[in-house]
């Protein structure tokens, strides 16, 4: 069966250079980088190269670099890291379930929390961000790009806004890095996260950038990932080079093909987060009175696959939380799909979504007693 993989927000298939760089650090090239011994030098020099890969792909220095086992432990880290009780913390209705989670957990140990509400695209307002500082404000973590909507929040304007409070500000980058341009210095962050498989490395390991100074020891007791490190500073390699030859312009031309090729063959659609500016890998369609999930499972059956959201969340039956946050009525974030490309994404692979989506579409209206109702206000 030909099939369209179009969740690479969910994860990103490895790609074959990558795998082959990981490769030699399973068996040959395998060793324990605090080990004396050459094969423990070898690999502590492994390991140092891929912490200058991510680094360069930032703008950091490589010793700000702290290797963890992904997003959400790189989020955990700067916000249990940093935030203690009676200290306040800024952060958005949007961000992902590895922020606001914690912000829960630090928020019943004593700390407080604004979580301040986006715009219709799912955009934060930083003049909302200055008027939320308070003297114990701590931190403000925002997030670089939504994972549901692909939308980018003003970074640079919330990371000026930090420097001037004398705040920590910290971003979380899991969606972003890869997929556009990303310097620290810029953004004036002073904590970023990110993860491989979100950029074709391997699942299980990310990264923690730390203003002045990040590097495990100290920080992360173990013997840490040595393959998994690897495929992640040659997955850094990977990107930098596709963004230097502008690889984001054909992606975003294949997902907006996509995107319109789905709003004109399909009656009731609309795009969440249209307005704002974007990543180019996602889109994130409302179907009116299409259940989400009974498309997901229909494209599904047909090789096209998509989520309804964040994949961490699809065992409940709360509609996406980012979705509701923008203002979508909760029939409506119910019926929400997103299509998330990357690079590896074939046009052949848009051409059979393109066929597919419509007759899922119908086949799923067809059996639903919604599609009898009057549209969603
Ligand atoms: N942050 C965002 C925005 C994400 O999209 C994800 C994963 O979907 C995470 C954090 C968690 O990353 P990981 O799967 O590497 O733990």
């Amino acid at each position: 069966m030909r099939t369209a993989y179009l969740d690479n927000n969910a994860s990103s298939p490895l790609l074959p250079e990558i795998l082959a760089a990981m490769q030699p650090f399973f068996v040959e090239a395998h060793g324990n980088p605090s080990s004396l011994h050459g094969r423990g030098q070898q690999a502590r020099v492994a390991l140092e190269t891929a912490r200058g890969s991510v680094a360069k792909l930032l703008g950091a220095a490589p010793s700000e670099i702290l290797f963890t086992s992904g997003g959400t432990e790189s989020d955990n880290f700067a916000l249990f890291g940093l935030v203690t009780p009676g200290d306040h913390v800024i952060t958005t209705a949007v961000e992902h379930h590895a922020v606001l989670h914690p912000c829960r957990r630090l928020e019943a140990q004593g700390a407080t929390v604004t979580v301040l509400p986006v715009d219709r695209d799912g955009r934060v307002d930083p003049s909302a961000v200055r008027r939320a500082l308070r003297p114990k404000t701590r931190l403000i973590s925002v997030m670089a790009a939504n994972n549901e909507t692909g939308v980018l929040q003003p970074v640079e304007e919330v990371g000026r806004i930090a420097a001037e409070a004398d705040v920590w500000f910290h971003t979380d980058a899991v969606q972003a890095v890869g997929r556009v341009p990303l310097d620290v210095n810029r953004m004036k962050c002073d904590l970023l996260t990110l993860s491989a498989h979100k950029m074709n490395g391997p699942q299980g390991v990310g990264a923690l950038y730390l203003r002045g100074g990040g590097q495990e020891r100290g920080h992360r007791a173990g013997t840490e990932n040595l393959a998994g490190i690897v495929g992640l500073g040659a997955a850094c390699q990977v990107v930098q080079a596709w963004l230097a030859r502008h690889g984001e312009l054909d992606l975003a031309a294949l997902r907006d093909r996509l995107e319109g090729g789905i709003l004109e063959a399909v009656v009731g659609t609309q795009v969440n987060g249209r307005g704002a500016p974007r990543v180019p890998n996602t889109t994130n369609i409302a179907f009116d009175r299409v259940p989400g999930k009974g498309l997901v499972v229909a494209l599904d059956r047909l090789g096209v696959y998509a989520s309804t959201g964040a994949a961490c969340a699809t065992t409940t039956n709360e509609p996406p939380h980012v979705l509701l946050a923008m203002g979508l009525p909760p029939e409506l974030a119910h019926a929400s799909v997103r299509f998330s490309l990357g690079e590896q994404t074939t046009p052949q692979e848009i051409d059979l979504a393109l066929e597919i989506i419509p007759r899922a579409v119908a086949a799923v209206r067809a059996d639903s007693p919604l599609w009898a109702e009057p549209a969603v206000g």
